[in-house]
């Protein structure tokens, strides 16, 4: 195994949490025993390991969100918003620290400044504003109004690919809302969530609000929307364990939000700013190794600057240094071994199908990149919208370009996958860019603009097979809370 000297080989900081989860507010083996071991993508190290939680870590969890829970719920908003926002602080101060576990853990570069503390504090801001409405009643003497209430203990299960963001909005919203959780983060991306968990009760977060139980998805994850006490799920994940986990919660009827993958199209029309759009379609596919539900992995471009935009993107891309740590790195690893292999079959699915590759499409080689499951940024032209790689979620640095002849066709061809996470649109016309927001079937559109990019408290998910329900935003917040309608009237009014 060859490690560079600029790679890290282990974390050196006082958030890692090594061996134990929390339940109740105490760190805890799991009930077996039994640990996973967390590496770095980058180069195989060992960095941690985490207890291998299941069924029983789960109850006890439960129990813990049980108890935790009236207080909680009881505790005024106010209070509650201040708590969320110190823990915002707290993850601000913390910021460095943050990036250096997560990039460890996941295997990127590093982003700079964290995003959290912001979506944190849009979230925290909310705690007062959970409102009810109130309501035109039949007789006089009686008032009419709705209360928003929590629903209890929840649960949420995250995939690895952001680890942090995630934790910080699923567990903020729904606490916000005032349930108490019960985590389970990804088995490759648990040090993160570990590490904010640890903050939140630096923060002051009274013990059992939230509680993070690590493991495998078949065994403490599927144990989440199994139990008959949990109240309302949240799942971020793919659509095969989406199905799943839905099924789960349809046994124990319990109401969930689902945010899956996507298939996102990156709309280039014939009068499109080239200047701005070819780099920011490129940090579209490349950002987190295009591990990112998000990520803009079909260009549907106008035939007339077709082959331009090729030419561009290509060498745009070859821009991309990708590496293991050295700077400037501008791309990571895959997470895992099997994550490797599956970007590396589409991309021999692509090419048996008659697409064409014009950069990438290989696994990097030298000493630099050790054991690391790296492979270059690829771009494919020729490729027919009804390929595996154009419809299929690849989760990796894979960018299929697609020809079209006109404004419809484009629409046509972006909204033709199953899939309505994001989509983004480059034009100069005002009236194109309108037309093509209102057609574009995701949950959102970027205009000139990187996917997702700049928008605070935007709320977030997908249309058809992306999920339903939001996190981020305010109705994130509204989403965990449950309607209560009131009647009312004095004792001593005539019935
Ligand atoms: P995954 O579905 O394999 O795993 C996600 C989580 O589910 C993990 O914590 C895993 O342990 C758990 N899990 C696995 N099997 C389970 C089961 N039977 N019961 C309960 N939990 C189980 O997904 P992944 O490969 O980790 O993540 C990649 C996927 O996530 C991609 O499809 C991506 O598009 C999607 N994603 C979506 C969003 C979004 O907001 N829409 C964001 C990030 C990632």
């Amino acid at each position: 195994m060859t490690i560079t000297s600029d790679t890290p080989t282990s974390i050196d900081s006082d958030l890692l949490v090594d061996g134990v989860q929390l339940i109740g507010g105490d760190w805890v083996a799991s009930s077996s025993g039994q640990t996973i071991d967390v590496i770095n993508p980058a180069n195989r190290t060992l960095l941690a390991q985490v207890p291998r939680g299941n069924a029983e870590d789960v109850e006890a969890a439960v129990q813990a969100a049980e108890k935790a829970f009236p207080a909680w719920r009881d505790l005024n908003a106010t209070a509650r918003g201040r708590l969320l926002f110190r823990w915002a602080d707290l993850i601000e101060e913390n910021a460095a620290a943050l990036d250096e576990i997560e990039r460890q853990e996941v295997g990127r570069p590093s982003w700079g400044p964290l995003g959290s503390p912001g979506q944190l504090r849009f979230i925290a801001g909310q705690t007062d504003k959970v409102q009810g409405v109130s309501l035109p009643t039949y007789s006089p003497d009686t008032l009419g109004f709705t209360l928003r209430e929590p629903f209890g203990v929840v649960g949420g299960i995250i995939p690895w690919n952001a680890p942090g963001p995630m934790f910080v909005t699923e567990v903020g919203a729904a606490i916000a809302a005032g349930n108490t959780i019960v985590m389970k983060p990804a088995e490759d991306a648990p040090l993160t969530p570990l590490a904010l968990a640890k903050l939140a009760l630096q923060a002051g977060i009274p013990a059992g609000v939230i509680n993070v139980v690590t493991g495998y998805g078949h065994e403490a994850g599927a144990a989440i929307p199994a139990h008959p006490r949990i109240r309302r799920m949240g799942f971020t994940g793919s659509p095969q364990t989406g199905a799943l986990v839905m099924a789960a919660c349809a046994k124990n009827l319990m109401p969930l939000h689902l945010e899956l993958g996507g298939k996102s199209p990156q709309v280039v029309l014939d009068d499109a700013a080239l200047d701005a759009a070819v780099p920011s379609m490129v940090s579209g596919i490349t950002l987190n190794t295009g591990q990112i539900c998000a990520a803009g992995s079909r260009v549907i471009v106008h035939r007339s600057i077709h082959a331009e935009l090729v030419d561009r993107l290509a060498a745009q891309m070859q821009t991309v240094t990708v590496g293991p740590w050295h700077q400037p790195v501008n791309m990571g690893p895959l997470i895992n071994e099997k994550q490797h292999q599956r970007v590396l079959s589409y991309i021999e699915l692509g090419k048996e199908a008659g697409a064409e590759i014009v950069t990438g499409g290989v696994v990097p080689v030298g000493e630099a990149y050790g054991n690391g499951f790296f492979v270059q940024p690829t771009l494919f032209d020729k490729v027919d919208p009804g390929m595996r790689i154009a419809q299929e979620e690849i989760f990796g640095p894979v960018l299929s370009v697609i020809v079209v002849d006109d404004e419809q066709e484009a629409i046509e061809v972006a909204n033709s996958t199953e899939y309505g996470l994001v989509a983004s649109v480059w034009t100069q016309d005002v009236g194109r860019a309108v037309r093509m927001s209102r057609a574009l079937q995701a949950g959102q559109v970027a205009v000139n603009n990187a996917l997702g990019a700049g928008v605070i408290g935007g709320p977030f998910g997908g249309y058809k097979n992306s999920g339903f329900g939001r996190t981020m935003g305010a109705d994130s917040v509204l989403d965990w809370t449950q309607i209560k309608t009131v009647s009312m009237r004095g004792a001593a009014s005539q019935a």
